[in-house]
């Protein structure tokens, strides 16, 4: 047993900064030191309860009972890797597959988000035979060094150095902010003509897809305007490329009204990434494609990923899924989800700071500006905001281009109450503004 004492939150921020590359961020002015998790709740080394809003990995709710069970079972069992057969992971990635559409039927496991994206460009790649991928303005994917180079939210940000010649970035079609705004009639038009323009500018053939987040998230909790995506995807396979839906962040019944978000947009892609939620905290990625591109994928060269498709994280990631489906999780997203979005949209005729206030499901942003008129980026104002909510104990992030954006997406447990707590607590820190 140890016997060390506990260090204080102080020497734990200490040891850190001495140990771990600075480059990490801390959340919060003053940071945080959780030591457990229950459900839509986090704990810290004083026992005080946070209300989380905002950690959508914990998607079935921290520690869920049903999830750790399945994990510590398995790993009392075995844990070896896919070069065996197992009916776990068949079963796993049946019922994965069972909710697609019935072509996307093929399926690889992974460890991240970012290995996922990795996998579905080489997928897409070794289909197509091209390389040239078109992105949004904006976005994340991961942070590997290929996905730093498809990613402008990082190659664009501090410390990066633009995108390769290979990538080519597209505006996000942002109704609020972006360069056409909801009351331009032909916005979606014009939106969806940047990505033809690049299709038209590449040689023929050089194309092998285009990616995007079926709702972007680091781009401020962004709903594409409807019909966008259907005109990109017919553009982009017209041309020879694929089509590839990042659901790291939006699938799983977070929206709400779907199962994953590019079923909102009458979409099929030809490749989905999934992650974060997918394992409710235990590291699982996924790609799922159709039957031919995963065909075109088998060239001879064998994939394998020592611990990608695990026994462990198989019966962690048939648990996670069966307790969305059994617990109707994605209908609870959507009703309270409304309720939330009502309740910050009256919020909005109390605070002229609130310039908009989108989403879905339990996928929900609140954009802070200083002007309605200007839509000047409240950036300190949301910094500001979201450490008062933090000493309030409810915990939001801040997202988008200006950081300006209140991120609200919470674990799928979050309740009625939750939302009365959360939309209270955020009227008294707008009014200490
Ligand atoms: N895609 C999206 C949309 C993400 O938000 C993230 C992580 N924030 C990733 C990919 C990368 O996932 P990971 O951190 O698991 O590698």
């Amino acid at each position: 047993m140890n016997t060390n004492p506990i260090p204080t939150k102080s020497s734990t921020l200490e040891q850190r900064l001495s140990l771990l590359g600075q480059n990490l961020s801390i959340a919060y002015r003053d940071p945080l030191k959780i030591v457990r998790g229950e459900m839509q709740y986090l704990y810290d080394d004083e026992g005080r309860q946070y209300l989380d809003a905002y950690n959508n990995v914990a998607h079935v709710g921290h520690c869920h009972p049903r999830v750790v069970k399945a994990g510590q079972d398995q790993m009392a069992r075995l844990n070896t890797n896919t070069r065996y057969l197992s009916d776990l992971i068949n079963e796993y990635a049946g019922r994965l597959i069972a909710t697609f559409p019935p072509t996307l039927n093929k399926c690889f496991l992974v460890n991240s988000g970012s290995e996922a994206n990795e996998l579905a460009l080489r997928l897409a790649r070794t289909h197509t035979r091209a390389r040239d991928l078109i992105v949004l303005d904006h976005a994340y994917h991961g942070n590997t060094t290929t996905m730093i180079d498809i990613s402008p939210y990082k190659h664009d940000g501090p410390g990066g150095s633009g995108p390769p010649s290979w990538v080519h970035k597209v505006p996000l079609p942002d109704l609020y902010r972006g360069p056409y705004p909801a009351d331009d009639v032909d916005a979606v038009y014009k939106y969806s003509q940047h990505v033809i323009e690049v299709i038209e500018r590449l040689e023929s053939r050089s194309l092998c897809g285009f990616i995007a987040e079926s709702m972007p998230s680091v781009g401020g909790q962004i709903v594409l305007p409807a019909g966008y995506l259907n005109t990109v995807y017919s553009a982009v396979r017209d041309s020879g490329g694929v089509c590839i839906a990042d659901e790291v962040q939006t699938g799983y019944g977070r929206i709400g009204t779907h199962f994953w978000g590019f079923e909102s947009y009458e979409v099929v892609p030809d490749i989905v990434v999934l992650g974060k939620p997918i394992g409710n905290g235990h590291p699982i990625g996924a790609v799922v494609t159709t039957t031919e591109i995963a065909g075109s994928f088998a060239n001879g060269m064998e994939f394998f990923s020592t611990f990608g498709g695990n026994n462990v994280s198989c019966a962690i990631g048939l648990t996670v899924l069966d307790t969305v489906l059994e617990e109707g999780l994605q209908t609870h997203a959507r009703s309270v989800g409304s309720v939330l979005l009502e309740r910050l949209r009256k919020l909005m005729s109390q605070h002229k700071i609130i310039g908009d206030v989108r989403g879905s499901g339990f996928f929900l942003g609140v954009e802070l500006v200083r002007d309605r008129e200007s839509r000047e980026p409240a950036t300190l104002e949301a910094t500001a905001i979201v450490n008062k909510m933090r000493d309030e104990a409810v915990l939001l992030g801040t997202d988008g281009p200006f950081h300006n954006v209140l991120k609200i997406r919470p674990p799928m447990p979050f309740n009625e109450a939750d939302a009365d707590r959360l939309v209270e607590t955020l009227d008294v820190a707008l009014r200490t503004l």
